[in-house]
Parts: C-alpha cells; sequence; structure tokens
C-alpha cells in the first residue's frame, strides 16, 4: 500500500510533537513530506532529521540561516511550502489565529485538512465550509470534543442530529470560591487536571473559554444551531462529547485521555489501526459526574455562546480579545479575572460584519487586538 503523504504545520507544538508520535508508531502509512514551526529550529531539526523530511519552514523571519538550502522562511515561506507540495492531508496545528491563511492555502491546493487549530472555524467558519465545498475536500477534526462527535456521526445522519453534548472538563477551577479567583496565579492556571497541552490553550481551559471556542467550533463543523448544542460539564472527561439523535438515542465517544487516539483517527480516516495507547479500566474506580456550567464563576463560557449566537465577526472579537488577554496573563501584567472583563469590553465595542470577507476578517482581528491590549 501507498503510504499517505502528509504536512504538520506546527510541528513543535504539543499537538504536532504528538501527531509525529502517530507517524513514528505508523511508520508504514505515513510519510512526512514537510513540517513547520514558529520559532523552535532546534526541535524542527530533530524532527526532519529523524524523519528524513525534505521540506522545513520557519514562521519567524528573524531566524533566517541562508545557509539552510531548501528552508522555507517567514509565513509567505509556509505558505510557498504548502504551495509546493504533494502531501494529500494537511495538518493544521498551528496555534491561534496565524492558523487561518495556512489552512485556507492548503483548502485551495485541493487538500484534505486534519484540523487541530479551533481558531480556523472560530475566524472563519462559514468562509472555510464555503471554501471545502468548492475545492471539494473533507475536513477531519482532531480536537477531542469534535473528533468524539464526528466519530459518533458514523452511527447516523447529520439531519437526524437532536443535540450534540459537548462535555467540558470543568478545568482546575471548577470547585473553587469564586471569591479566591482574583487570585488564581499563572502556574496555578497551568496545572489542568486532565490534558496535556499548550499554554494558551490551558489558560482558556481554566476560563472555560477554550469550552466557548469549541461550541462554536462544533457550530460550524457539523452544521448546527446554537440551541442544539448543549455544554455538559463532566470532570472525569471519560465522555469526550457525544451525539443525541432525533429518536433519543445517545452516541458517545469514550477513551482514555490522550490526544493520539483523535490525532490517529484524523489521520487514518476512514480506518482504524491498532496501537498500544492506554485503555480504560473498567475495574478502577470509574465514575462519571455531571454538573451544569457556572457562567457567574466562568463568564467566557456565555461571552463565547453570546458571540456564536450574534454571528459575523462577534467571534473573531471574542477569540482575538482571548489571545491577547490570556497572553497578559501569562506574562503577568493582569490578574485571571481581568481575561473576561477584557473580551466583554472589547466585544461591547464591536459591531459583527454580517457574511466577512477574510479581509474584514483580518482587519477585525487585527483591531481588537489592538482594543485588548489598551483594555489592561
Ligand atoms: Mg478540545
Amino acid at each position: 500500500m501507498e503510504k499517505k503523504k502528509i504536512l504538520v504545520l506546527g510541528s513543535t507544538g504539543s499537538i504536532g510533537q504528538q501527531t509525529l508520535d502517530v507517524v513514528r508508531q505508523n511508520l508504514d502509512l505515513f510519510e512526512l513530506e514537510g513540517i513547520s514551526c514558529n520559532d523552535n529550529i532546534e526541535l524542527i531539526e530533530q524532527q526532519a532529521q529523524e524523519f528524513g523530511i525534505k521540506k522545513v519552514a520557519i514562521a519567524n523571519k528573524k531566524r533566517l540561516d541562508k545557509n539552510r538550502s531548501g528552508w522555507y522562511w517567514g509565513d509567505e515561506g509556509i505558505e510557498e511550502m504548502i504551495e509546493n507540495s504533494s502531501a494529500e492531508l494537511v495538518v493544521i496545528a498551528i496555534s491561534g489565529a496565524k492558523s487561518l491563511l495556512p489552512t485556507l492555502r492548503a483548502i485551495g491546493k485541493g487538500k484534505n485538512i486534519a484540523l487541530a487549530s479551533k481558531e480556523v472555524m472560530v475566524l472563519a467558519g462559514e468562509l472555510v465550509n464555503q471554501k471545502i465545498k468548492e475545492r471539494g475536500v473533507k475536513l477531519f477534526p482532531i480536537d477531542s470534543e469534535h473528533s468524539a462527535i464526528w466519530q459518533a456521526l458514523r452511527s447516523g445522519k447529520s439531519e437526524e442530529i437532536e443535540k450534540i453534548i459537548l462535555t467540558c472538563s470543568g478545568g482546575p477551577f471548577r470547585n473553587l470560591d469564586q471569591g479566591d479567583f482574583e487570585k488564581i496565579t499563572v502556574e496555578q492556571a497551568l496545572n489542568h487536571p486532565n490534558w496535556s497541552m499548550g499554554r494558551r490553550i490551558t489558560i482558556d481551559c481554566a476560563t472555560l473559554m477554550n469550552k466557548g471556542l469549541e461550541f462554536i467550533e462544533a457550530k460550524w463543523l457539523f452544521d448546527l444551531k446554537d440551541e442544539q448544542i448543549q455544554v455538559v460539564i463532566h470532570p472525569q472527561s471519560l465522555i469526550h462529547s457525544a451525539i443525541q439523535f432525533q429518536d433519543g438515542s445517545i452516541m458517545a465517544q469514550i477513551g482514555d485521555k490522550d490526544m493520539r487516539v483523535a490525532i490517529q483517527y484524523a489521520l487514518t480516516y476512514p480506518d482504524r489501526v491498532k496501537n498500544s495507547l492506554n485503555r480504560i479500566s473498567w475495574w478502577d474506580g470509574l465514575k462519571m459526574d455531571f454538573e451544569k456550567p457556572n457562567f457567574d464563576k466562568f463568564p467566557c463560557l456565555g461571552y463565547a455562546m453570546e458571540a456564536s449566537r450574534v454571528g459575523g465577526t462577534m467571534s473573531v472579537v471574542l477569540n482575538a480579545a482571548d489571545e491577547v488577554a490570556v497572553r497578559m496573563f501569562l506574562e503577568k501584567k493582569i490578574k485571571f479575572t481581568d481575561i473576561p472583563k477584557i473580551v466583554e469590553k472589547v466585544m461591547a465595542k464591536h459591531r459583527a460584519i454580517k457574511n466577512p470577507s477574510l479581509n474584514q476578517i483580518l482587519e477585525v482581528d487585527v483591531w481588537a487586538r489592538g482594543e485588548a491590549e489598551i483594555r489592561q
């Protein structure tokens, strides 16, 4: 069987490294044609060497090294690598809004997309869906919740979905008194109970903004109405999400908390292949609890649902303001409780543009970042 050629954008991040691990375990199935990163040259060089990868792109132009022939530099370098690629699948694991342009470029080149970066659908869900349709390519979700829904969808048709149950661990501060939220430190917020992830997404999990972004992502990925998405707090994260079909049957995807399961499925789809990852043990006091989300303690979730309801560019503003606020929190310039305040204030200043063009999306993104900076 011929190997599936893939590009991994964002190969040095958490998802990128786990993607390479999936490839490492399945060298008979996949060939890495190219990889990209922001500026972790040391790690990407190791990766290129280990897998014999010919194409390497570095987003940060300041690291330009003319002696490295065949390497691509800058954001335009990443797009050039996509342009020159013969891969059939592109894994998008770039952190933040920078994931959008390479995704659109890959779709334009007729490549299937394995999507880890939720910002792509949050910023431009409508536009991306339209381009996918035009080019006749497929989009495979990697985000664990969306992978779960996608897997559950194999037991029914899209039009038979009554609602989806988007599960959420509740983050590390689920049981913390609201009065203590002001004192939350960066170190405490970076300590997620269940999943190992990048820094921004870990903070987003602590504010529940991550679930809010996933709400919007799910809406576009599965063509749902807002009222068809129910967020359920499930601290054990055993159920990664579920679909309730119109006959009342619920199909849930359950498994160990390891992103490599979702990554592997997106890479091997429509097949499932063996792996040696952990299995759930049913005799270890397995428990499943469920709670309603607390919107007072976690206002970011409510703001995201509001952005989804308003539609258009409001979700661009939500994401940009949050990205900036989280960065400032990580730099210890603002308090944990300032994150939702900044998001709310920037959203309040914006009037959403319906069916935005790519340029409008990018302009609003820049505007919202500027507003968030001065909101501290
Ligand atoms: Mg997720």
